[in-house]
């Protein structure tokens, strides 16, 4: 499938607690009228905070996968025993008129994006360091430390994969990084994606290496 749309589809993915779903909250803020943030469905359920329709649509496992089976989803994935999905029809309205529609998706949802729709731009968000990355899921408080260990180590795995996606984003200064994700994506539109050329993968090589070295110690327990 391709898209002959004006708007472009940026798929954001990242390890758990390097803050994304804050960085897109702030990117809507400043920059909305360029954008629609696609709302997933997931059988898990609601923090505390969360409400059914705005950081997610939030159903039974039961209803997930009728939304499979009616193909409503343009892909989905299980992550740490839950379902996660996009629903399709909101996205493909919002390219149609002419919006960059963002997915903030896990890796495996990123993949099969990047499959059916190779003009995707894949980003990556890390935080600065594993350390950081620890501390900030024990400071959110809002998952329990089997589940902040689960997510660790889905961290570590996924940090494997990098290399399929375009860009290696690192969330040191949430405004900074607001406007850096706005200028490579207005590049990636205007077809001027050779300025975005430091922040991708393969120019930031030793930092995901040494992000992946991190991670792997922290999941054999040291
Ligand atoms: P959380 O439970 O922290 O909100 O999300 C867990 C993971 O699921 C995150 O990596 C998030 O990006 C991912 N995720 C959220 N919505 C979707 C979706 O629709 N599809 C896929 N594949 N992953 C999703």
């Amino acid at each position: 499938m391709s898209l002959a749309t004006k708007g472009a589809l940026i798929v954001v993915s990242g390890f758990s607690g390097a803050g994304k779903g804050t960085l897109m909250k702030n990117l809507m803020k400043n920059y909305g009228e360029s954008y629609a943030l696609s709302i997933s469905a997931t059988s898990r359920a609601p923090r505390p905070g969360e409400e059914d329709g705005r950081e997610y649509f939030f159903v039974t496992r039961e209803r997930f996968e009728e939304m499979i089976a009616q193909s409503e989803l343009v892909e989905y994935a299980q992550y740490v025993g839950n379902y996660y999905g996009t629903p399709k029809a909101y996205v493909m309205q919002q390219l149609e008129a002419g919006k960059n529609v963002i997915l903030e998706i896990e890796i495996q949802g990123a993949l099969k994006i990047k499959k059916q729709f190779p003009e995707a731009c894949l980003m990556f968000v890390s935080a600065p360091s594993a350390t950081e990355l620890r501390n900030r899921l024990v400071g959110r408080g809002t998952e329990a430390p089997e589940v902040i260990d689960q997510r660790l180590n889905r961290a570590c795995e996924e940090s494997q994969g990098v290399e399929a996606y375009d860009y290696w984003i690192v969330n040191d200064d949430l405004d900074a990084t607001t406007v850096r994700i706005h200028n490579i994506i207005e590049n990636v539109r205007n077809n001027h994606s050779e300025r975005n050329s430091e922040y991708t993968v393969s120019a930031n090589e030793g930092f995901v290496n040494k992000m992946r070295d991190e991670l792997m110690s922290f999941s054999k327990g040291e």
